[in-house]
């Protein structure tokens, strides 16, 4: 909420005007939130204005009033209607300041940020400098921020990975091939672990969890596989440089009696519809915001604890790392015997 001073009295004026923007890997589900975002708004009297790709359509005054019937048929869809860019520009005071020229221009009160980490520290640096009410709605299928157990995109993400990986596995059987699996993530295990409990893999290979060695060695030690010869180990496109290309290697190597082949995901891992789960988490988050800013919120992420949307800090969500949890690693460890 911005404070102008009137004849010595500071007078509070309501936020008239949000902007709205998706930065960093679209995810599936992001159109969803800007659809809740936009009608929430809309519903409360307040204007919106879509700012297009991200920061660097908020430094180039890529912007554009949303209506209702601007966001109908669009809660299916994957990607974001929004467009998103990365830019380093941005994170320089310069790019900032002319993100600030523009929010001045459009007259925009205040900000809702759709994205990951660093969306949100660009958030975080653009309201310490310019005191500006920014709420950030976590969107990303890596599920690497602190204070919300899920991340919009992520069911998705979660959900093709073990499809696909469920294919795999029809031919792994078929031809007694060891499948090395490569999982999108950024510096975080959560996709793979998770996809690789779904899928039922041997094994998930995770930055977070153990050496290198010891990870390989329950993968497909000796002793432990004597009676498979077949399977599918996930890892974690940042777990060793390399990715499965690298341990691929190393297992050639060390086993020759693998048949191993690679396959990376890639790009597929981000795409199609969005789940029920991530369609109903954006809506929730995205009227969530709006409510964040109507009750005078700043520099907040809104999240998920226990199935309630809560508010966390932006620097925490941002400083904070999230842990794996011991149940889930020690569930593959058993189930994959
Ligand atoms: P994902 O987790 O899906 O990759 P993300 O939001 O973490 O999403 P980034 O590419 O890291 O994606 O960040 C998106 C944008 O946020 C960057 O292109 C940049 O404009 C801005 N940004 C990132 N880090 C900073 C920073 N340290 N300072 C200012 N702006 C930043």
């Amino acid at each position: 909420m911005h404070q102008i001073l009137l004849n010595n009295n500071i007078m509070e004026y309501k936020i008239k005007t949000i902007g709205v923007l998706t930065s960093g890997g679209d995810a599936p589900g992001m159109n969803a939130a800007v659809r809740a975002v936009t009608r929430a708004a809309i519903a409360n009297n307040i204007r919106v204005k879509a700012i297009f790709r991200g920061y660097k359509g908020l430094m180039d005054d890529e912007v554009q009033e949303f209506t209702t019937q601007d966001v109908s048929g669009i809660i299916q869809r994957g990607g974001t209607i929004l467009k998103s860019a990365r830019s380093d520009e941005f994170k320089t005071p310069e790019g900032r300041k002319r993100a600030y020229n523009t929010i001045q221009k459009e007259q925009i009160d205040a900000l809702i940020v759709i994205g990951g980490d660093g969306t949100f520290t660009g958030a975080r640096l653009l309201a310490q400098e310019y005191n500006i009410p920014i709420i950030g709605v976590p969107g990303t299928i890596d599920n690497d921020l602190w204070g919300t157990d899920s991340t919009i995109g992520y069911d998705t993400a979660l959900n093709t990975i073990m499809d696909c990986v469920d294919k795999l596995r029809d031919t792994g059987t078929s031809h007694e091939r060891l499948f090395l699996v490569e999982v999108m993530g950024r510096d975080a295990g959560f996709l793979t672990l998770n996809a690789a409990i779904a899928a039922g893999a041997e094994a998930a290979i995770i930055p977070e969890r153990a050496t290198l060695e010891e990870q390989l060695e329950a993968a497909i030690g000796q002793g432990r596989r004597k009676h498979k010869n077949s399977g599918i180990v996930l890892v974690q496109e940042h777990a060793i440089p390399g990715g499965a290309q690298a341990v691929a290697k190393i297992i050639e190597e060390a086993h020759p009696e693998y048949d191993t082949r690679v396959t990376i995901l890639g790009h597929l891992q981000r795409g199609g519809s969005p789940s029920a789960f991530d369609r109903i988490l954006a809506s929730r988050f995205g009227c969530a915001a709006v409510q964040a800013l109507l009750d005078e919120q700043r520099s907040i992420m809104v999240g998920l604890q226990n199935g309630e949307v809560i508010y966390v800090p932006l620097t925490k969500a941002i400083k904070e790392k999230k842990d794996i949890k011991d149940d889930k690693w020690q569930a593959l460890q058993v189930l994959s015997l």
